[in-house]
């Protein structure tokens, strides 16, 4: 039997940061408390603190705002907290929330001290916005009845709830809806450490054979986003059944992911093409996203959430008030000539 590995047989992206239809176990996989929740120590402890403290008052917890790239944790994570509160969660997100009518029919029947989960938070619309300060402040609507100059506006008393909300984009959102939450807990991207635990737990989950080294490996490769460890471990199981005895070494691992045009830094194609528009296009930059996006036919939204921020973190490329620019770093790790003028530069400024 023959099958080929490359990229084409799976439809999108590995770090595609729309749900796919391979992420359809990925509830299986998600932590269900605090504890089975890997990495993300700061917002952990602040979390703890809070959930016991709210939980000791028989009070609601505090509005909860989660930022951070897709895929690390935030949906879970508002999970764990409504399971650690021992309340109900109701799952939606900004773009599914249409009119103010919408928020008001979820809001009217959340029990007390239930949480409101608000995926994509930053895309909600102004006049739905504008139905939530209120909510969030004084846990009340104000419902406008009839039209014209009968119009009445009546206040509907809500019970007390918890609003989180997750964003990638924390400074798309309105300052005064930003006010509003009590918590911002920042997620980072994790560490290779950290993921190996991730897809070890997860093999056991899915009854996957794998050695810690092939872990590390994935965990090396997955862009600091536990979402990609997982996508990874499904695709590299798949070879692994094929092409070796199904166990995950970090042979296996290796040449799986080669194959899926993953290098060895966790960089896909698009990486590349990235990288090398802003060199061979733009002199290594400055350029604006919108111009590389448009060089490379991505879009700006997906370049900006889901590739710079690991980028950024390998150090890679920089953001300057001009334009991205890439650095010594990549020029290494492409295997291209660094030019002179940054060979000469003092260390300091090298290492972005
Ligand atoms: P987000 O809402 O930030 O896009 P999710 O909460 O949907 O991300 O997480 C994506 C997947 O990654 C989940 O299915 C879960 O299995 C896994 N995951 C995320 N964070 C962790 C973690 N800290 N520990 C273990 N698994 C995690």
């Amino acid at each position: 039997m023959s099958i080929d590995f490359g990229t084409d047989i799976y439809e999108e992206p590995i770090v595609a940061k729309t749900f796919l239809s391979e992420d359809a176990q990925e509830g299986s996989l998600r932590p269900k408390t605090l504890r089975e929740y890997i990495g993300q120590e700061k917002a952990k402890g602040n979390l703890a603190v809070f959930i016991e403290a709210a939980k000791r008052r028989n009070e609601s917890l505090d509005h909860v705002l989660l930022h951070g790239p897709p895929g690390l944790g935030k949906t879970t994570l508002a999970g764990i907290i409504a399971a650690e509160m021992g309340v109900n969660i109701r799952i939606t997100s900004g773009p599914a929330i249409e009119k103010a009518g919408d928020l008001a029919a979820l809001l009217t029947n959340l029990n007390e001290n239930d949480i409101l989960f608000v995926d994509e938070i930053h895309r909600l619309n102004r006049a739905v916005e504008e139905i939530l300060y209120p909510a969030m402040e004084d846990h009340a609507i104000d419902i406008i009845i009839g039209k014209g100059p009968s119009a009445n506006s009546i206040r509907l008393d809500l019970p007390h709830f918890t609003l989180i909300g997750a964003t990638t984009r924390a400074g798309q959102l309105s300052a005064p809806l930003r006010d509003r939450f009590g918590v911002t807990l920042r997620l980072e991207l994790y560490t290779p450490a950290e993921l190996s635990e991730i897809v070890t737990r997860s093999a056991g989950i899915l009854n996957v054979s794998i050695a810690p080294e092939g872990a590390m490996e994935i965990a090396r490769r997955s862009r600091g986003t536990p979402r990609i460890a997982n996508r990874m471990l499904r695709r590299v199981r798949d070879f692994a059944e094929v092409r070796a005895d199904g166990v995950i070494t970090r042979k296996v691992a290796d040449e799986a992911l080669r194959a899926l045009e993953i290098d060895a830094l966790g960089l896909d194609p698009i990486d590349h093409r990235m990288l090398h528009a802003i060199i061979e296009n733009y002199g290594g930059g400055p350029v604006g996203l919108d111009t590389l996006a448009a060089t490379i036919g991505e879009e700006s939204v997906t370049l900006e959430d889901v590739y710079e921020p690991y980028l950024m973190q390998l150090g890679f490329l920089t953001r300057t008030p001009r334009g991205r620019c890439v650095t010594r770093k990549a020029y290494e790790h492409l295997g291209l000539g660094v030019p002179a003028s940054m060979a000469d530069a003092p260390e300091q400024l090298r290492l972005n």
